[in-house]
């Protein structure tokens, strides 16, 4: 059974919902370009991803997690197919973004900067005609998502927001050692650890970079599923690339020494619509 002494996260406030990996920023008060996470959105919570099986035991407002129809990951293979529809167009991703690079409580992540309120201004990509704006990235370990039942080593989210706010879609990337740097991580300077969660370091990325990785994203699957984490709310679409983006050994290393356990059990339920 998995317990956590309220009072213990009471002083020990760094275990955050992954949830919508909500929290935005604000200009500091020091430094010109020195940006602050706000508490907006990352909560403490009580629930952990090594006991996800209970998670609608913990409260009614996680109800989903247990009787939700379109719960997110599952299992995918090519015996599925690969998705004819619904093809994301990156061109709206700058090649620089400004953001602040920390530690979500259980691995690297990355938040655009923006205004509050504001998610137009944010990098967007175009799916069927709509637009969906990337508040930033993070990563789990190991991936959330299997594929012909190989589970890879990690797994990037770039989440996507309506114009309004709201929670609308993932494009997910498995990540796994390989034989060369990635460029895409290469970006970034050495990984903050889970249990420094107070550090951020500002720095301009291109989010272009992973989707050139894995072959601009020219195959995946597409599914309706949820946030992995309660209160596991349904309607966002998933977007995973067929491809594995492959990482130096020393960089997969950084990214794992940084990591602990954040992958949600698989759903067994009906209603992703795969492909569809
Ligand atoms: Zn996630």
């Amino acid at each position: 059974m998995f317990t956590i002494p309220l009072l213990l996260l009471s002083v020990v406030p760094q275990v955050f919902g992954c949830a919508d990996h909500q929290n935005f920023m604000r200009p500091g008060h020091n430094e010109k370009r020195q940006l602050n996470i706000s508490n907006t959105g990352r909560t403490p919570t009580y629930w952990a991803y090594e006991a996800s099986f209970n998670w609608g035991k913990l409260s009614p407002d996680y109800h989903l997690c247990q009787d939700g129809t379109q719960q997110s990951p599952i299992a995918l293979g090519l015996n599925q197919g690969l998705s004819l529809y619904h093809q994301p167009d990156f061109s709206g991703y700058p090649s620089e973004v400004l953001g602040n690079y920390y530690n979500w409580g259980y691995g690297p992540a990355f938040t655009f900067y923006r205004e509050p309120g504001n998610y137009t201004s944010l990098p967007y990509m175009t799916v069927d005609g709509e637009r969906m704006y990337m508040t930033g990235w993070h990563i789990h370990s190991p991936a959330d998502h299997t594929v012909g039942g190989d589970r890879s080593k990690a797994e990037i989210h770039y989440v996507h927001y309506t114009a309004d706010g709201h929670e609308r879609a993932v494009v997910a990337i498995r990540l796994d050692p390989g034989r060369e740097d990635s460029p895409f991580f290469a970006q970034f300077p050495p990984a903050i650890h889970f249990n420094d969660t107070s550090a951020i370091q500002n720095l301009d990325m291109d989010p272009m970079q992973a989707i050139r990785e894995v072959s601009n994203f020219s195959e995946f699957w597409t599914y309706k599923g949820s946030l992995t984490s309660p209160p596991c709310k349904e309607g966002l679409q998933w977007f995973l690339a067929r491809n594995i983006l492959f990482t130096s050994r020393l960089q997969m290393q950084d990214i794992l020494g940084a990591s602990t356990f954040s992958a949600r059990a698989e759903q067994e339920v009906w209603g992703h619509e795969v492909n569809v």
